[in-house]
């Protein structure tokens, strides 16, 4: 059984992504929190009374059940954003493209390669065994691509491939020795290789979405309520109490009315940010929301850019997210300049270039992959590595993608084969940065 102290992990780690996923999936900024809440406190329960194999995926998977109820009627039918969950521009075509796709592939992907969920706890939201999620994860990721970038269909509907392999191979690393007959068919057919470059090209713009996060009040708040509720019920074996049997209660109650009781709630034990809440609550007009959001309307975008993760990363590991508050008014902000949060390791500007390298060390005339993204769109970007002595070495150039994403791969070749740092310096005549290479 989960301790108490696994459990609040789980949550603390997945707060913000269960919240952006929510509100990904059609909630709306209270509902969202409440769902949240209410979703992490089920889990609680379910820790309690059964063995939770993959409490990440049950997580999600409740406040995906809790979500549709809120925020449809169907399962494609959920109301859409308009993209205003999109920070900038590239993230308010991603939030588009994602929002036209049914809430099932939304959801597929979002777990899959925004958040880099491991495909078995994908599979627990679907209810489907890792295999078939994967399936889902591909197709996805096929319809995803046209959806954002326009271009013909890439369906593979009615051609013979494991799509589930694709999928995997689309992820890199070392391929499976099941998905090896999959791979040698995708080297010789030309309609599995454009599925298996537009599949890794949607994961990566997928896992450059930026996750929009509780708001601090809201995920401190919710953190001790859980904390102290699996305290409760998971260190001691003690059965309900008062406090339980009011979530049982609720259970039976429709959603939309207790997910309401709950959002006051949790305003009332807010403090300052529980009187916004429940002012926002009482005045309707957005320009109203928006005057009774004074400190998110000083500061309302929030982003933490962290270093992509390479598609290599073994997918038990998942990468921290890139963070950003978005205002709960629901007020598209194009214009937000970025401020660095307290809790931010990084200080850095919104969308501002990055560079990833693969491997990071290597003997002489290592082949590196050097992908970048915030880059300059559409433009030619010059990658070097520089040598220890006359400073220039190889050089290739790339042209970056309507999302100022690249990738290229570049020799690490110096004259002298001396172990040591070396620079991959990566221009595109406006931005400038590099990146460390230890040759071995
Ligand atoms: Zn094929």
């Amino acid at each position: 059984m989960l301790t108490a102290d696994d459990l609040l992990a789980v949550v603390r780690v997945h707060a913000d992504r269960v919240h952006d996923a929510v509100r990904r999936l059609g909630c709306g900024p209270e509902d969202a929190v409440a769902v949240v809440e209410r979703s992490a406190l089920d889990l609680v329960e379910a820790a309690r009374t059964e063995d939770l194999a993959d409490p990440v995926g049950w997580w999600f998977a409740r406040a995906r059940v809790l979500a549709r109820q809120v925020a449809g009627t169907g399962d494609d039918d959920l109301p859409v954003g308009g993209g205003v969950l999109g920070g900038d521009a590239n993230q308010a075509r991603l939030a588009e493209a994602l929002e036209a796709r049914p809430e099932r592939e939304r959801a597929a992907l979002l777990l899959r390669d925004s958040y880099d969920l491991p495909a078995a706890s994908v599979g627990t939201v679907l209810n489907l065994d890792a295999n078939s999620a994967m399936e889902v994860v591909g197709a996805a990721r096929l319809a995803f691509l046209p959806a954002l970038l326009g271009g013909p269909s890439l369906s593979l509907a009615g051609h013979v491939v494991d799509l589930a392999s694709l999928a995997r191979l689309a992820e890199g690393g070392q391929p499976a020795a099941r998905d090896a007959t999959t791979r040698r068919h995708a080297q010789s057919c030309e309609r599995c290789a454009n599925a298996l470059d537009a599949m890794e090209r949607a994961r990566r713009l997928l896992s450059g979405l930026t996750v929009v996060a509780l708001p601090d009040a809201e995920r401190d708040g919710l953190l001790g309520r859980v904390d102290a509720h699996a305290q409760q019920a998971l260190a001691s074996a003690v059965p309900f109490e008062e406090d339980d049997e009011e979530w049982e209660d609720e259970a039976r109650r429709p959603y939309s009315v207790s997910l309401i009781t709950l959002g006051l709630i949790v305003a009332v034990g807010l403090g300052i940010g529980g009187g916004v809440l429940a002012s926002q609550a009482r005045n309707a007009s957005v320009e109203a929301q928006v005057k009774n959001f004074p400190l998110v309307t000083q500061a309302p975008v929030i982003v933490v850019p962290v270093m992509t993760p390479s598609p290599t990363v073994p997918p038990a590991v998942s990468p921290p997210p890139r963070v950003t508050y978005l205002p709960p008014s629901q007020t598209p902000v194009s214009t937000a300049t970025a401020t660095a949060t307290a809790t931010a390791t990084a200080t850095a500007t919104q969308n501002q270039p990055v560079v990833t390298i693969d491997p990071t060390s290597g003997p002489n005339d290592t082949q590196i992959t050097v992908t970048g993204n915030f880059w300059t769109p559409n433009a030619t970007i010059t990658v070097t590595y520089v040598t220890q002595i006359n400073g220039a070495g190889d050089t290739v150039t790339a042209t970056s993608d309507a999302f100022g994403f690249f990738s290229t791969t570049l020799r690490a070749h110096d004259p002298q084969p001396i172990p040591g740092p070396r620079q991959v310096a990566v221009t595109d005549g406006a931005n400038n940065s590099s990146v460390t290479f230890t040759q071995t």
